[in-house]
């Protein structure tokens, strides 16, 4: 049983064509946006609000050191030429802040957002924004691999969608969506693993002999743990993990309670 959550603004229930906001870190003109507006046409009325720009990887950044532009494209079609969380802000608190969407839709990512990559994740983090701004999100990615397509992945996408624009979501919490390569043999509910780079970083020479360095350029490794993301994508299923904002760690947050720590700060 899934509780509607007690979002900021509540958009009137049964609503007819109601708005859902799509948006994603590898720019407008990527594949996966397009296959996923597609996807989503019939569910209600859709807007596309995306970088103008790949922006992968910047997490949840938000540009406060110069002004923002928005270009209109088309009907319902912007781009804007800040990061995936810029788009989301802007689109709900001036674009589509009479009536807001329903739902925030981010991806098709391509490649996967899995367990401590979800905190570099612009996919997931505009899908965050959404969350933080009251309006329910999910964020969708697609393995890359040999023969890969988004066909599998708009379709998780557009029924998780409808089922989110029926049901809700608790407050706080968004879907994050993975898609194996190829034909997925099912749909696991996950927690999010853990993975570990072999190299995090490549230091390299240049042409004029100065230091550099790669990062992220080693292959990905991760603990084959049942139930996990990394381990259900990797046996080909599609992974649908609930995260949630808050990240206080409430076991240990009892433990340093009763820990009688004897930090003082009052008497500097
Ligand atoms: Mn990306």
């Amino acid at each position: 049983m899934v509780v509607v959550g007690a979002c900021r603004w509540d958009n009137p229930p049964m609503i007819s064509n109601p708005r859902i906001l799509v948006t994603n870190d590898d720019g407008y003109a990527a594949e996966g946006i397009q296959i996923l507006a597609d996807a989503l046409d019939d569910l209600g009325e859709v807007w596309v609000v995306a970088p103008n720009r790949e922006q992968s990887a910047v997490s949840h950044a938000l540009t406060l050191d110069r002004p923002l532009r928005m270009e209109r494209l088309g009907e319902r079609r912007y781009t804007v030429d800040g990061t995936p969380t810029d788009c989301v802000a802007l689109a709900l608190s001036n674009l589509m802040a009479e009536l807001l969407p329903v739902l925030v839709v981010s991806g098709i990512n391509f490649g996967v957002n899995m367990g401590a990559d979800v905190h570099y994740s612009g996919t997931v983090s505009a899908a965050f924004e959404g969350v933080i701004l009251g309006v329910p999100a999910l964020s969708v990615s697609q393995k890359v691999g040999e023969g890969f397509n988004f066909r599998y992945a708009a379709k998780i996408a557009r029924q998780v969608a409808a089922w989110i624009i029926e049901t809700g979501l608790p407050a706080d919490t968004l879907l994050n969506v993975n898609v194996p390569v190829g034909k997925p043999h099912g749909i696991k509910l996950t927690r999010l693993g853990e993975r570990r780079y072999t190299e995090g970083v490549i230091e390299q020479t240049d042409p004029r002999g100065q230091q550099i360095f790669w990062i992220g350029g080693g292959e990905p490794v991760w603990k084959a743990v049942p139930g996990t993301d990394f381990h259900e994508v990797a046996e080909g299923f599609v992974s649908i993990t609930p995260l949630h904002l808050d990240m206080t760690d409430h076991g240990f947050l009892k433990k340093l309670k009763s820990a009688e720590l004897n930090w003082v700060v009052n008497d500097a």
